[in-house]
């Protein structure tokens, strides 16, 4: 089965009924991509980048990260590459940023974080916009819960492109758009529209409008991506997009979650992005799928 699934590697995804499904790859480490032809893909829908901040030396310096993304960049051609920025918190401690506190899912992670450690956030966001000049980048801020924390990115970025460029260094300023993992986005993406797109995190989004930690066993029946819940919030943000003009992929692990993935798709849904190891199994299976067929 494994092998029949290859066949459609190399194939543009599509539904039984013709429709085309972007299907891309989620990268938590740039040396995933060595083993992949980046031709199997529609490019990199997540790249975590928690992976640079777990070294023995301490925080990476703008160098460093500007190496690890333009590897993955020029690894794509011009497919599109969208790289997230620090998720630290909650389920991701870093040493030396992230805080201690009693419910750290609830608490300073993701941009809220980067928000209040801008010397940090600032060295991130100038290394992602001098890779931007190495492909096709688009940058992504996790836990987005208000909208004021786009602009405040924004704004960084802006300045952080304009000294790169006052500096005699090539840089251009990346879109940036925001996971939708957190539910008052989905309730209410008319007010994040100024943001470039969205990306639906299933994995948090799940935990938090279920109130069902991800890492908890004991309650793991409760989380479910497909629950109606979770489904009405997908299909919320996919119109909320739609509206505004903006794309809509989703990059949790209900993407690749074969009883999940035709509910998604009968949201509305036409682009995903799964783990590298899904790849094959996520094309062959949406070629087997009808739009209409949920169960
Ligand atoms: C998610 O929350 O669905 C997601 C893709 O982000 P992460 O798993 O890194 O929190
Ligand atoms: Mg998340």
């Amino acid at each position: 089965e494994a092998e029949a699934a290859k066949t459609y590697l190399g194939r543009p995804a599509a539904t039984a009924c013709g429709v085309p499904i972007s299907v891309m790859i989620n990268v938590a480490a740039p040396e995933e991509v060595d083993a992949l032809d980046p031709a199997h893909c529609d490019g990199i829908g997540l790249m975590r980048t928690e992976f640079l901040f777990h070294g023995a030396g301490g925080l990476p310096d703008e160098d460093s990260q500007y190496q690890a993304y333009r590897k993955v960049l020029e690894w794509a051609g011009g497919r599109s590459v969208t790289i997230r920025t620090l998720d630290a918190g909650g389920d991701k401690p870093v040493p030396g940023l992230t805080v201690e506190e009693s419910n750290p899912f609830l608490g300073c992670r993701g941009i809220r974080l980067s928000l209040r450690r801008p010397e940090v956030f600032r060295v991130q966001l100038r290394a992602l916009a001098r890779a931007g000049c190495r492909g096709n980048l688009q940058v992504m801020l996790p836990m987005v819960s208000m909208p004021e924390e786009i602009e405040a990115a924004a704004r960084l970025l802006d300045t952080c492109v304009a000294e790169l460029h006052a500096e005699g260094h090539e840089a251009v300023r990346p879109p940036l758009g925001i996971m939708v993992e957190v539910p008052a986005v989905a309730v209410t993406p008319e007010r994040f529209a100024a943001a470039a797109f969205f990306s639906i995190g299933s994995n948090d989004l799940t935990q938090y409008v279920l109130a069902a930690g991800r890492n908890s066993p004991d309650v793991a029946e409760l989380g479910r991506a497909d629950d109606p819940a979770v489904l009405a919030l997908v299909a919320s943000t996919l119109r909320g997009g739609a509206a505004a003009g903006l794309p809509v992929s989703l990059c949790g692990d209900a993407g690749s979650d074969l009883a999940v993935l035709p509910k998604l798709l009968a949201c509305g849904l036409r682009r995903v992005s799964v783990a590298p190891a899904a790849l094959a199994r996520v094309k062959a299976a949406l070629a087997g799928m009808r739009l209409g067929d949920d169960g």
